[in-house]
């Protein structure tokens, strides 16, 4: 199959530069559930930009900033915000239906925003942005739609990026194209507890470490503190609006801990918080309180999540709330320019794979969903169609697995999970990430590369392994403690 630009991932940034795209020649999008399976589906609180007429682009990098340690890449930091207006204005203009009172769009607050500054809907925004974009793409006579298409690796010239070899049907096929490009999201299916849904298996990450793209900003990934501490996977998510709105942290003993421990009280930036938590939930449980709003309030303002917490039993005018950090969001991803294009011409990345650096060492609350949409709204000079010399690639064999296999591979995938957790989450030993975490992810990589032929489970796991290694690897090069990478013990001599 031939295209001129395929596109992997169907999420905010895959769907919306499909739209992008398809003014300059024929998509071909795979995506490898239905549309709809995405990060973007599960983003409850809503889209930073500058919006208000108090608000400025200066202050909105400010706070990125703080939150990011200064860690951040203040050219491409800069060039989100200013285009943080108009890629709202497009969304609504496309049938996005923000809150709004009287004419004038609705904002809220989460950790580290020093004002308002969230268009949201809700609390199911992505679901409803998710919902427009698909509506537009199937729409589009230009874009092409494979879903249940999984992408397995890409094609490699000596000089560029060819395309895509994908399992379809349990049949292995190649889509050689003008242009690639990943938009395939995150990694939080790396860790034990996630927010993130099955998808999230860094794919992406993985095709573009194996064809030699650079990577950046690998060891901040973001641990959002309030997660629901109830045994679901992925875990449920408390949005940080919940807090916006007046929601307080408060520990076993009726202590309500973030009040002195940070100017911004409990809507401090996301690192410190979980941290708090982190060492808070060795003492008993942590819950959140918003006890003191009415019903009506709270299921007019967030009535997903009021619904899903009465499936345990909660009331959230009544109960207070168990929350637990859970990973949530990689920082880094795949190293591209303003205009998405990685070191290796003709891939492109957007979204949460891409490593644009304007996140820094920690994400301000609500700029992932803008980052998506900013950056796949460019459409790159280089993005002409070409003609490919199509080489021969030997395509690999399609296996099934058998029983005893998935056993094998499930227990290989959740050791991935637990380690990581262990050695790579929220506070790190260095020493121990070296001596343990590190030789037991390699030695899964082996147990995994005996396995033979191409599947889609086993090369998830062979992804989440490589990623695993990769975020260990760059936690280990970074000695102190920045952002989200939070260094308990760098290297002693005694460890045992
Ligand atoms: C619970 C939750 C709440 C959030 N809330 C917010 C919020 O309020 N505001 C905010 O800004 N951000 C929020 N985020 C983060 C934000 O949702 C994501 O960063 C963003 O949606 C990522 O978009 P994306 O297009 O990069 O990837 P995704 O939306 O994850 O889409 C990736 C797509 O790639 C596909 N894919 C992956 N691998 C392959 C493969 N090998 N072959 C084919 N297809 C593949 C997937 O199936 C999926 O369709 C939240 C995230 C979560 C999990």
């Amino acid at each position: 199959m031939n295209t001129d630009f395929l596109i992997i991932g169907s999420g905010i940034s895959g769907l919306n530069f499909a739209l992008q795209a398809a003014k300059k020649g024929q998509v071909t999008l795979i995506t490898k559930k239905k549309l709809i399976d995405s990060n973007t589906n599960f983003a409850q609180g809503g889209i930073a930009a500058v919006l208000d007429k108090t608000d400025n682009i200066e202050r909105h990098m400010e706070d990125s900033l703080k939150a990011g340690a200064y860690h951040n890449n203040k050219k491409a930091l800069k060039f989100m915000i200013k285009n943080s207006k108009s890629a709202i204005k497009k969304l609504i203009e496309l049938g996005v239906k923000f809150e709004e009172k009287n004419g004038e769009l609705q904002l809220t607050k989460e950790g580290g925003h020093s004002t308002k500054r969230i268009a949201y809907i809700g609390d199911f925004t992505g679901h409803e942005i998710e919902k427009i974009l698909i509506k537009e793409v199937l729409s589009n006579p230009q874009i092409r739609i494979f879903e249940d298409c999984f992408a397995l690796k890409l094609i490699k010239s000596n000089t560029s990026c060819d395309g895509a070899i994908i399992i379809h049907k349990n049949t292995i096929k190649s889509i050689f194209a003008s242009n690639t490009t990943l938009a395939t999201g995150g990694i939080g299916q790396v860790y034990k507890h996630t927010t993130n849904p099955h998808i999230a298996t860094a794919d992406g990450i993985a095709m573009g470490i194996e064809i030699g793209a650079k990577l950046k900003d690998m060891e901040f990934i973001q641990f959002h503190p309030t997660a629901l501490a109830k045994n679901t996977k992925p875990k449920f998510l408390i949005s940080e609006t919940v807090r916006g709105e007046g929601a307080k942290l408060v520990n076993s003993k009726g202590e309500y801990f973030m009040q002195k421990l940070h100017p911004l009280k409990d809507l401090a930036p996301r690192d410190i918080i979980a941290k708090e938590i982190f060492e808070q939930l060795k003492f008993g449980p942590v819950y959140l309180d918003i006890r003191h709003k009415s019903k009506k309030f709270l299921t007019q303002r967030f009535p997903k999540i009021y619904k899903r917490l009465k499936d345990f039993k909660i009331s959230m005018e009544k109960d207070l709330i168990p929350v637990t950090p859970a990973a949530h969001y990689l920082c880094g991803g795949i190293q591209t320019n303003l205009n998405g294009q990685t070191c290796i011409p003709h891939l492109f990345c957007f979204g949460e794979s891409s490593g644009t650096e304007v996140h820094g060492a920690n994400r301000l609350a609500s700029n992932s969903l803008l980052e998506a949409l900013v950056f796949s709204n460019q459409i790159a000079k280089s993005l002409k169609k070409r003609n490919i010399s199509r080489t021969s690639i030997s395509l690999p064999k399609h296996i099934n697995l058998s029983p005893t296999q998935s056993k094998k591979i499930k227990y290989l995938k959740s050791k991935i999970q637990n380690i990581m957790w262990k050695y790579a989450g929220i506070s790190r030993n260095l020493d121990k990430i070296q001596k343990k975490g590190l030789p037991s992810i390699e030695k899964i990589i082996e147990e995994l590369e005996k396995f033979k032929g191409a599947n889609q489970t086993l090369q998830e796991s062979k992804n989440l392994a490589l990623c695993a290694k990769t975020i260990m690897k760059a936690a280990l090069k970074r000695k102190e403690s920045l952002g989200c990478h939070q260094v308990v013990e760098a290297f002693s001599s005694n460890f045992s």
